[in-house]
């Protein structure tokens, strides 16, 4: 398991009302972000959003057009990269193919006053910080893609950098070396403490590793929160659909805030809208709560409906069911029920259900168009 060690209070890193533009292209408008001490922060968003370009400026790969860019108490927007104070690893692994796994890694440590004993025995402690330690006399494309991109993380981390930055570090690999690697990597952030920033377009990826992501869309930050935050709190439509699996219908707020939706009025999650609007109804599908048979839809106190069981899909850990009605305004809702709550029930494909939208679990949302 993974200890939870301190994040400091101290921000690291403040990212202030940043541009950049390309041409006439604004790739990123006025963002600003604070990042703690020690803090793992993630930029997820879709290809083009902005994501990389945040990253580079931060690095000073690619300077802002305007803005600030704060590492550790200091302004370092007009640095060039050597004079800042970070390690960087991309998704190719980038390492020199004609130098041996230990010259990689001792690459970034000459010039830095060290002795060549001293960079040996660092060079051995890298190894064996990323699980490497017989790999050292071996050149980069002898090791698999994972091997080598653990080296590209020790050759990171070789000079002890305040800010770890990762750019899409796990994409170039296979399903499951990435989920190991992710799960090492935060292991040995967490050990190490360092402030990282990585750049995912993966909400999985996202969710498993980040103490905060930070939700980009073209060139703005649609939310900063925490995993949970982002997944059962989302706020707005965007946010709500790109990470994970979203139910969406539309709807208009009647009376003390119910949502209306074809021929029924349902009660929600708190929200602001006034009545008469037109909102996006949204419920992810694992909260939609599957009743036995003969319990009523008629229930003033709960969010109740019939459906048809249309079809029913296994995978793996739970099952996607779709469900019809005619009278909720879309013609199919998608559902994950747990494979007990399928057992128990009986349910089975051609079933006629009553299920439940949880009040807290349904959300209203602005409509793509008004937001
Ligand atoms: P991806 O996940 O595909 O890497 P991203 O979110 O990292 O996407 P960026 O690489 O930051 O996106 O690019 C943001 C926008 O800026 C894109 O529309 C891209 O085409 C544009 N862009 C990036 N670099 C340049 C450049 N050097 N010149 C012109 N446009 C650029």
């Amino acid at each position: 398991m993974i200890q939870d060690t301190a994040i400091g209070q101290k921000t690291y890193l403040s990212i202030d009302k940043l541009w950049k533009a390309f041409g006439t292209f604004l790739a990123l408008k006025d963002v600003s972000l604070d990042v703690k001490e020690g803090e793992f922060v993630c930029f997820l968003g879709p290809s083009g959003c902005g994501k990389t370009t945040l990253l580079r400026a931060i690095a000073g790969l690619d300077l802002q057009t305007k803005g600030t860019v704060m590492q550790d108490g200091k302004d370092v927007s007009n640095l060039p990269p050597s004079e800042r104070d970070f390690g960087i690893v991309f998704q190719s692994y980038a390492l020199f193919p004609n130098l041996t796994i230990k010259k990689n890694i001792a690459f970034g440590l000459e010039n830095t006053g060290r002795s060549k004993s001293e960079i040996a025995v660092r060079v051995s402690e890298l190894l064996e910080l990323v699980g490497l330690p017989e790999q050292g006399t071996k050149y980069p494309a002898q090791l698999s893609g994972g091997q080598q991109q653990r080296i590209a993380l020790a050759r990171a981390i070789a000079t002890n950098p305040g800010l770890l930055l990762l750019d899409e570090p796990l994409s170039a690999l296979d399903a499951k070396v990435r989920v190991h690697l992710r799960h090492e990597i935060k292991e040995l952030q967490r050990k190490l403490g360092v402030t990282t920033v990585m750049v995912t377009h993966d909400q999985e990826e996202a969710l498993a590793m980040a103490d905060r992501i930070v939700v980009m869309n073209h060139g703005v930050i649609e939310q900063v929160g925490s995993p949970t935050e982002i997944y059962r709190e989302p706020a707005n439509l965007f946010v709500a659909d790109f990470i994970g699996e979203m139910n969406q219908v539309e709807s208009m707020v009647a009376k003390g805030g119910r949502l209306s939706v074809g021929e029924k009025t349902f009660a929600c999650h708190e929200h602001s809208f006034k009545d008469g609007t037109v909102v996006v109804a949204a419920i992810r599908p694992e909260d939609i709560i599957p009743h036995e048979d003969g319990y009523s839809a008629e229930d003033p106190n709960r969010n109740c409906i019939d459906v048809l069981l249309h079809e029913m899909e296994f995978l793996g850990s739970f099952w996607r069911c779709r469900l019809r009605n005619d009278r909720f305004g879309q013609s199919e809702l998608i559902a994950d029920f747990s494979i007990n709550a399928v057992r128990r029930l009986g349910l089975g494909e051609g079933r006629k259900m009553v299920i439940e939208l949880p009040t807290d679990r349904l959300m209203a949302f602005d409509r793509p168009e008004a937001s």
